[in-house]
């Protein structure tokens, strides 16, 4: 993808914080971190985010997440981390090269993002019938 940030980044043509690569994954240190370590982890083929992966991508992009994240605990003394994936404009994806956050956790950083919200009564029942259609 000519236009795409993280194309360019695989490529070479970008400079980054490279800290693992592999044959189909790449992890590189966010420009903008909210954490110190805060890395994104890439698949080296283009794909618009999760729902436009194939399974054997997601699954070499899991296995680079996880190696990564155990490194960054240990290097960095991190008591936890947080995985985060934007997938769509609503959610907050700017960069539309699937990516995942890994960003090291400390207790009380502050860092807390989503709300707890609530089900009213038959709500929950309802979701898990429509969500069932679906699930192929
Ligand atoms: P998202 O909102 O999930 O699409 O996040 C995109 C992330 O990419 C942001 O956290 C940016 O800081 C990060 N980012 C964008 N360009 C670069 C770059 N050239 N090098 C490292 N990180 C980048």
């Amino acid at each position: 993808m000519d236009d795409c940030v993280f194309c360019k980044i695989v490529a070479g043509e970008i400079p980054v914080h490279t800290l693992y690569e592999d044959a189909h994954t790449l992890a590189f240190l966010d420009i903008h971190p909210d954490a110190k370590g805060h890395t994104l982890v890439v698949p080296k083929a283009h794909a618009t985010d999760l729902l436009a992966a194939t399974p054997d991508i997601i699954a070499a992009v899991m296995v680079t997440v996880q190696k990564v994240a155990r490194a960054l605990m240990q290097s960095l003394g991190a008591e936890g981390f947080t995985l985060g994936m934007n997938n769509g404009a609503a959610a907050g994806q700017v960069v539309f090269h699937w990516h995942t956050h890994i960003i090291p956790r400390a207790q009380d950083d502050g860092l807390k993002p989503w709300p707890g919200k609530s089900y009213k009564s038959g709500e929950a029942e309802a979701i898990i019938e429509n969500v069932k259609k679906y699930l192929v």
